[in-house]
């Protein structure tokens, strides 16, 4: 019998565990032609989130967790997911009921008869959220997809079905820096887009506040694309063609009326500009070295404190070796 297994990320998430548990078991005995398991990835929850994960699975033996010593994030949760996964169908799946367990079934059935490799989800829409944050959420997909070669597209959720192929080519990828919605689009594969609402959490807060999603939005870009480098180098040139022009207007300027003392403040200005757009570029250029310094330090992108799992059963990539 074919394995699902179903990776859900969980940072706090005690209120909201037992709806998302109660549809699960619905989908799952739905799909009585699978097997599933469960595998939750407690991501250092300052609540009792990992007592709620026991209980479950002393409940139900599909039910696996995986926690952290602390708080990594959701991306470092997904990767140890996927690390750890044995399904050959893997699915990520928020813990708030934000991507309806439901339509798990539509999904599986896309891969099985349509011949695709993964089916992904996408929201039609930003109900529910603030204004200001759809706003800037839609620049940010705009600006990337200019600059980057991977399809990021606009809406995209993290919850997808796919196949074993997929979540091998994505365990490979085990840069530090990760940003999944961009390392999804970069791998490929044949990938069916299915729309819907958008559901506001069942329960618990939003993790995220303006500023987190603002790194992560400037992360994204940084890890997948490397235009802001040629921006860089581009205004460079400009800027000394520029000045080239202006060094040939100002000799014929003495030539033709002498050279009356004047314009110490266009001077000014002008050593403001450039100064400032060599502090830009400098930091541009520092966002991708402080990038290959993290990178570089190979250090683990998350640490296992407590599992179910049977020790040798563990996939160590990507955790302490
Ligand atoms: N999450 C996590 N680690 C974090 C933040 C969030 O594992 O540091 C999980 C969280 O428990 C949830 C999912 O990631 O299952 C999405 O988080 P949330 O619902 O807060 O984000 P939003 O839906 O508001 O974008
Ligand atoms: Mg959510």
């Amino acid at each position: 019998m074919e394995m699902i297994s179903l990776i859900i990320p969980c940072y706090n998430e005690e209120e909201a565990l037992p709806y998302l548990f109660a549809a699960l078991k619905d989908v799952m005995s739905e799909l009585s032609d699978y097997k599933f398991e469960l595998l939750f990835v407690n991501d250092g929850s300052k609540d009792k989130t990992l007592d709620v994960l026991k209980n479950m699975a002393k409940e139900d033996e599909r039910v696996f967790y995986l926690s952290f010593s602390r708080n990594f994030g959701k991306e470092a949760a997904m990767y140890a997911g996927f690390c750890n996964a044995k399904g050959d169908y893997v699915a990520v799946m928020d813990a708030d009921m934000q991507d309806p367990p439901s339509l798990l079934k539509d999904m599986i059935k896309i891969i099985k008869e349509e011949g695709y490799d993964s089916v992904a989800t996408r929201r039609f829409n930003r109900k529910g959220e603030p204004p200001i944050r759809s706003f800037f959420a839609r620049t940010f997909y705009k600006i990337i997809n200019k600059l980057s070669d991977a399809e990021i597209v606009d809406g995209a959720r993290d919850f997808r079905l796919m196949k074993r192929e997929m979540v091998d080519a994505i365990v490979a990828m085990s840069e530090y820096n990760r940003f999944s919605k961009g390392i999804f689009g970069w791998i490929g594969f044949k990938t069916k887009w299915l729309a819907y609402e958008n559901v506001e959490r069942v329960a618990g807060q939003t993790k995220w506040n303006f500023w987190q999603l603002t790194l992560y939005a400037v992360d994204g870009i940084v890890n997948f694309s490397q235009a802001p480098l040629y921006l860089a180098s581009w205004s460079g040139i400009f800027l000394t063609f520029m000045s080239a022009v202006m060094i040939l207007v100002i000799i014929i300027r003495k030539l033709i009326f002498g050279d009356p003392v004047q314009g110490w403040a266009s001077t000014a200005c002008i050593i403001i500009f450039v100064s400032g757009v060599q502090l830009f570029c400098i930091g541009i250029m520092g966002q991708y070295m402080s990038k290959m310094y993290l990178e570089v330090k190979n250090r683990p992108q998350y640490i296992i404190a407590d599992t179910n799992r049977k020790k040798e059963d563990l996939n160590k990539l990507g955790s302490i070796k």
